[in-house]
């Protein structure tokens, strides 16, 4: 006796709703098989990339292991924590300390207090982030995010954010999309934190996509792009007041966008700001 898909689902959901969620489970991997969220090829049940695409996209893995605590950028050696003398969890340096020691980041201040990227931007990682901001390829993201939580939560310890966030895209972007990418992104970083997500912030006009831009406009397109929602702002309840926040974005490039929101945060009360992305752009120094 043959039975339809939607009988298959049916019956799962009867299964999930009394508990019974390992049959469930196995049920629908044999109706729909697990496949690779990034090229399709079935995988085994709680693998999220297949072996060829989990090669070329952790490649880069271990050089961002030891990257600046400040700006992410590989050093290629292990990295001491300033603040407590060893190697471990960034503790908040405050917006304008120095990083001794990063070509990228010893003349700058920032307004976040360090960014966690999982993977250099190169080959298929490219491929896999540009896929991800399309709300339809959310698997991706979810995919994406969740090893980017296990990234953070080995980068921050216990010190973990109060909330996570993401950020936002215009109106008409999220239209054209389908959604917001990163949103689907920060929910699997919270899942796999354990730390709630809240959608903190809003776009205020449409901005030009940062890739065509050179560094100097970068930081123009994005000035005063962003505000809190309404909702989370100063003196209302729940608020930013004494909060780590941990902003939640696909790639890193100059830092020039997670720089104007970490200030519109730390404007609305935060007392510190990370920035956990999935890539982050290595330049030439
Ligand atoms: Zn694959
Ligand atoms: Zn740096």
């Amino acid at each position: 006796m043959s039975i339809s898909i939607s009988e298959t689902i049916k019956k799962c959901q009867h299964w999930v709703s009394t508990g019974k969620t390992a049959a469930a489970e196995s049920v629908l991997d044999l109706a729909f098989p697990p496949s690779c969220a990034l090229c399709n090829r079935l995988v085994s049940p709680g693998v999220d990339f297949c072996q060829d695409c989990r090669v070329s996209l952790v490649s880069s893995e271990f050089q961002m292991r030891h990257c600046c605590l400040r700006c992410g950028f590989p050093l290629g050696r292990p990295v001491i924590n300033e603040n407590e003398n060893s190697a471990g969890p960034i503790a908040p340096t405050g917006n304008a300390t120095p990083s001794s020691g990063c070509p990228q980041c010893k003349e700058k201040t920032f307004q976040f207090d360090g960014v966690i990227p999982m993977w250099t931007y190169h080959g298929l990682v490219c491929d896999a982030v540009v896929a991800s901001k399309y709300v339809h390829l959310s698997p991706l993201a979810a995919a994406l995010g969740n090893r980017l939580g296990r990234c953070v939560a080995n980068r921050l310890g216990e010190d973990l954010p109060d909330v996570v966030t993401f950020v936002p895209s215009y109106f008409t972007r999220q239209l054209s999309r389908g959604g917001i990418g990163t949103a689907t992104l920060a929910r699997s970083v919270g899942e796999s934190l354990g730390v709630p997500v809240r959608p903190l912030l809003q776009a205020t006009r449409k901005i030009k996509k940062q890739a065509w831009l050179d560094d100097d406009s970068r930081l123009h397109n994005v000035r005063d792009a962003f505000k809190i929602k309404r909702s989370y702002a100063f003196g209302r309840s729940p608020n930013l007041l004494d909060r780590h926040i941990l902003v939640v974005d696909d790639v890193y490039t100059t830092g020039a966008t997670v720089n104007e929101i970490a200030g519109v945060l730390r404007g609305g009360g935060a007392f510190r700001v990370s920035v956990a992305v999935v890539a982050r752009a290595v330049r030439a120094t």
